[in-house]
């Protein structure tokens, strides 16, 4: 059975027939992931409310660089401590994040870079919520836009006094390069619906190179649509459109990556 490690539930109006059709498809187990205090409170309520034999829900606290910014605002000093509060209030909690960081570098005029005192706020927000994953001792769920030599120094040296300290490189983006370090950390690597883009060869290559033993697979959803479904709103059944597209590309049969991919987030994330 197959697990959407990534998915923003939240999002969703008619919850219980969404869910029916994941199962239906062959889903068993959903995390659902926290953007801020409230959506972190909100992904709990979900998982505990819509948990069935069938499908499980899982969820993650976190503050998102751009989307949980305002928190910084409203908790202060006390945003670590509350976001702690949250995640420890609930079993069905298994991972802190998605956190990281998101360089804005446009090329197109549109919106201007990231500036550097923003980056520094991101980074201070990205290390407290390392430190907090180390200490509650539960996995990272990482999101990073143009900042990979940065993120992987904050994780390495993170890992000098935290040496179990893991987590998943979410909805992945980068280059071969990218993977080896991402891999060296013992990081794992979860593969969106970008992979099946037509552009995306880069990613692609990492599909291909990426070992059986750290890959995960998720939709993002309501956001990044697969490749044959874009333009239209994502959901976590579609997590089989990217397993079978791993699974060509991999020349590896679609049982296969479902089995890689389900034991790595079981492993990952110590769902039950
Ligand atoms: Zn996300």
């Amino acid at each position: 059975m197959l697990v959407d490690s990534h998915a923003h539930l939240d999002f969703v109006d008619d919850l219980k027939e969404l869910l029916d059709r994941a199962n239906g498809a062959g889903v068993s187990k959903i995390v659902t992931i926290g953007t801020s205090i409230e959506c972190s409170k909100k992904c709990i309520e979900i998982a505990e409310k819509y948990s069935s034999d069938d499908l499980q829900i899982y969820a993650t606290c976190g503050i998102h660089p751009e989307d949980g910014k305002a928190d910084v605002g409203k908790y202060g000093d006390q945003l670590m401590s509350e976001l702690g509060k949250v995640a420890k209030s609930s079993k069905k909690v298994v991972g802190i994040g998605e956190c990281g960081l998101d360089y804005f570098l446009d090329s197109s005029g549109q919106r201007p870079d990231t500036s550097e005192q923003e980056k520094q706020f991101q980074r201070k927000l990205f290390g407290e919520q390392i430190r907090l994953a180390a200490d509650l001792d539960l996995p990272l769920v990482v999101h990073c836009r143009n900042g990979w030599g940065e993120i992987f120094d904050l994780i390495s040296k993170s890992q000098a006094s935290n040496s179990k300290l893991c987590g998943v490189f979410h909805s992945w983006t980068g280059n071969v390069e990218a993977m080896d370090k991402a891999l060296n950390l013992g990081f794992y690597i979860s593969f969106s619906g970008i992979v099946t883009f037509k552009n995306a060869k880069d990613i692609q290559e990492v599909a291909r190179k990426a070992p059986n033993g750290q890959v995960l697979v998720e939709t993002d959803s309501p956001f990044l649509s697969p490749e044959s479904l874009r333009g239209k709103k994502n959901a976590p059944e579609n997590v089989r459109i990217i397993a079978s597209f791993l699974s060509k590309i991999r020349n590896q049969s679609f049982d296969d990556i479902v089995t890689a991919t389900s034991s790595c987030a079981q492993k990952l994330f110590n769902l039950w």
